[in-house]
């Protein structure tokens, strides 16, 4: 740790905190017997707490974010540079790193032509939404209003990304939903015998169950598909063979837009710029946010087709016929300068390459721990977006229960090493440890995690 904290300043830190700080997805009781963990500096991979204990961060900042690593002075620099000149404009003026950043994004992004800038995931869908309900009111007097979503996926925390929410405990008790929302069968090769699913051609088999949903519905009812690449906390769900291609057929047969949730597998995570770009998948709308400036500013993005643009410039006589939508801090110049430096540092590193190395190197390092620990039922991922699911019984795919799968979390981190979990979200499938270490991992990092996880498995598991 480079920074010089007193004990006194830091002790302070703790109790300000715990008397006045409400943290995100944590029941506080468990602060009356002990501290939070403060994160007070990071470098590279490794980030100190309070009390100078080093850590690998294998979740890059545990939530799939720092793809580029702590420590990036040029991204800071190019930040405070921008912040010099312009801070902010409102988002219906135009600033020079929104056009630049806008430019470079969509050279990574064949077939996509449109930048909207927002802050969050959660937000940048929403507004996806918004467009879907729009282009229904535009075009089809509202009736294709709906909007699809799958099982175990996560779009945002908000009440209509909670409504397009496949993890049931994100959404408890926050109802009424938005209407319109409709849940379709998640596509996880493993769990096919839950589903009842036959074992030859699973990954049609699950994108037919989308198209089932269509018909059940009604296809003139039904406006946009919303589905994440690999599904992140829902369980690092890599999308089986064939899966994709079927329902890119589904979405062009019956007219419905394909919006695709990159908030993690965006800029870079999967060793290509997008997730979707894996599976040869044209999408409509595509949203994207933690890795764009990979934590250094708050920054979301959705991007469209021109197609859909267009639709929004047609009729310029009426007055409600443009996208009445505006996100204040979308016009923050911060987030587009971060960003376009994170791209440059991806470029010049050559990081896509390293995180299709370095996942190639994880997932045979992690194959080797379920040649070993019989409680890993399968290892799974694309690039540095790897899990481990873990089963009480290999045989009958029981998920280990959740109590054990956080001990191995927490053993982890007594090593040194923050690693996650699947959501909590997930009553009996919440059994998959989650690993994302920025792209910049080494063969050494990636073996240090390796051996945290192979000790703590073998002491939680004996
Ligand atoms: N979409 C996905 C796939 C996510 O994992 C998340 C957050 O974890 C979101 C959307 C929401 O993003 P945010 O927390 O920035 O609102």
């Amino acid at each position: 740790m480079d920074g010089n904290y007193s004990q006194n300043d830091l002790s302070h830190v703790v109790e300000a905190d715990k008397a006045h700080v409400w943290h995100h997805l944590i029941q506080h009781k468990q602060f009356e017997s002990k501290d939070p963990n403060i994160i007070v500096e990071g470098k590279g991979m490794r980030v100190w707490n309070q009390n100078g204990k080093e850590h690998l961060d294998a979740v890059s900042g545990g939530v799939w974010t720092v793809n580029v690593g702590y420590g990036r002075e040029s991204i800071v620099k190019a930040v405070a540079d921008q912040l010099i000149k312009l801070p902010y404009f409102a988002g219906s003026a135009g600033s020079i790193p929104g056009a630049l950043y806008a430019e470079k994004l969509i050279e990574k992004m064949p077939g996509q032509s449109r930048v909207y800038y927002c802050n969050s995931g959660s937000e940048a869908n929403e507004k996806a939404f918004k467009m879907v309900r729009q282009i229904a009111h535009k075009r089809y007097g509202g009736q294709k209003h709906k909007i699809l979503y799958r099982d175990r996926d996560y779009h945002g925390t908000t009440i209509s990304c909670l409504s397009a929410g496949g993890q049931d405990e994100r959404g408890a008790q926050y109802g009424p939903y938005t209407p319109g929302f409709v849940r379709v069968p998640h596509c996880l090769e493993y769990r096919a015998g839950d589903q009842g699913a036959p074992v030859e051609n699973y990954g049609e088999w699950a994108a037919n169950q989308i198209e089932e949903v269509i018909l059940r519905e009604g296809p003139d009812t039904v406006g946009a598909l919303c589905l994440e690449p690999v599904t992140a906390g829902g369980g690092v769900i890599t999308p089986p063979e064939g899966y994709w291609q079927r329902v890119q057929e589904i979405c062009r047969k019956y007219e419905i837009l394909l919006h695709i949730d990159e908030v993690v597998c965006g800029v870079g995570r999967t060793g290509k710029w997008f997730g979707y770009q894996q599976y040869g998948i044209e999408p409509d709308m595509v949203t994207m946010a933690k890795g764009v400036a990979s934590g250094y500013a708050a920054i979301a993005c959705l991007t469209t087709s021109e197609k859909v643009f267009e639709l929004f410039k047609d009729n310029a006589d009426d007055p409600l016929n443009y996208f009445r939508d505006i996100s204040t801090f979308g016009g923050c110049t911060a987030g587009p300068a971060a960003a376009m430096e994170n791209m440059r540092i991806i470029e010049d590193e050559n990081l896509l390459q390293n995180c299709t190395d370095m996942g190639a190197y994880m997932l045979d390092r992690l194959g080797e721990l379920q040649d070993k620990h019989a409680v890993i039922g399968q290892v799974r991922g694309k690039g540095l977006f790897l899990g481990a699911e873990l089963v009480s019984d290999r045989e009958a795919r029981t998920p280990m229960e959740e109590a054990r799968v956080q001990a191995v979390v927490g053993d982890c981190m007594q090593q040194g090493v923050i690693i996650g979990a699947t959501n909590r979200s997930l009553p009996g499938y919440n059994n998959t440890l989650c690993f994302s270490p920025a792209l910049i991992a080494t063969k050494d990092d990636i073996d240090e995690i390796i051996t945290a996880v192979d000790g703590a498995l073998g002491r939680v598991f004996g």
